[in-house]
């Protein structure tokens, strides 16, 4: 793992050799080689100039350990860094965090809020996370697409919530995205439903009226969890949607998806950044099953590449 940067360092450090202790001129070379890893990954760069300072605090007058050479040496100190930052670093007494997944802990029936832009992949993880409820947790799942904007997309809802083995709340023409929700959750109710999903309309891009019907829905149905969706291809995009969406309607939890195409992961660092939000869970391909727990280690290996 590291290969690039791994080698970069070793150029950096081939003349260290003779020396006790990591001097202050050696790791700030090191850090332009980090610097450019961390942008190359699309690291935004507020959060690359946060995460070098950190490695320099660090690394600075660290003895040269025999067992290593001071390239893995400063390696494993940027993985510490960006373990920490993805939310995966000590607690305070000691103990490893544990990464949350998805919090039920709630009376039933539990509401979660699917919020995103158009393309992100909401629906489709809408769908992954009630197949995942089903079957691994048992629960009575119900979905509900409040997309009233884009008419294939309530039936999009049903088909996937067939797939999943679930039920989806029947479509009635005329609604708004409000009283679909509340009718979700009457319905939940009514039917001793575990968990409703509630999966809001996207946009292209971020507008005030979007904004707007998602607070509105938050305030009506108070849900347990309010999910971002973003797409890990969009990179620095997906940063603006984070703050955007975090600042306006407020989030517990962000789902990157298209992880399995060849996004560095870079995105995931700012976002956590941006928005303090844990990363939940990620998307990885098309299908229901492609659902996978966030791993902290995972993803700071990709950034580093
Ligand atoms: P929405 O508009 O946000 O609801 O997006 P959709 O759920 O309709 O997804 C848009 C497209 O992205 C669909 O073709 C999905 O199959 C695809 N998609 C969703 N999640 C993933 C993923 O994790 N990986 C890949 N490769 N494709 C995905």
């Amino acid at each position: 793992m590291f290969e690039a940067l791994s080698g970069k360092l070793n150029g950096v450090f081939d003349r260290l050799r003779r020396r006790g202790a990591l001097s202050e001129s050696d790791v700030a070379e090191a850090s332009r080689e980090v610097r450019i890893a961390l942008l190359e990954a699309d690291v935004a760069l507020p959060v690359v100039k946060d995460i070098v300072a950190k490695v320099r605090e660090r690394a600075v007058g660290q003895e040269v350990l025999r067992s290593v050479s001071p390239a893995q040496q400063v390696i494993k100190i940027v993985n510490d860094c960006l373990v920490e930052a993805l939310g995966g670093g000590p607690r305070e007494d000691g103990a490893a965090e544990h990464v949350p997944g998805l919090s039920l802990n709630a009376p039933s029936p539990v509401p979660i809020l699917m919020i995103g832009l158009q393309g992100s992949g909401k629906t489709t993880t809408s769908g992954k996370i009630a197949l995942r409820l089903r079957t691994r947790e048992r629960k009575k799942v119900l979905l509900a697409s409040l997309d009233v904007h884009r008419p294939a997309a309530q039936l999009q809802l049903e088909t996937l919530a067939k797939q999943a083995g679930v039920a989806s709340l029947p479509i009635i023409q005329g609604q708004s995205p409000l009283e679909i929700a509340q009718r979700a959750m009457q319905v939940a109710r009514g039917e001793l439903y575990d968990v409703v999903i509630l999966d809001t309309a996207g946009r292209l891009s971020i507008d005030e009226a979007l904004m707007e019907e998602v607070a509105q829905v938050k305030a009506a149905t108070r849900p347990h969890e309010s999910l971002l969706v973003v797409d890990a291809m969009t990179g620095q995009d997906a940063v603006q949607t984070a703050r955007a969406f975090n600042e306006r309607v407020g989030i517990t939890g962000i789902v990157m998806t298209r992880i399995d195409g060849d996004a560095r992961g870079g995105a995931a660092l700012s976002m956590r950044a941006v928005t303090g939000a844990p990363i939940k869970l990620l998307g990885a391909g098309e299908k229901l099953e492609a659902l996978e727990d966030f791993h902290p280690d995972r993803i700071a290996g990709r950034i580093l590449g």
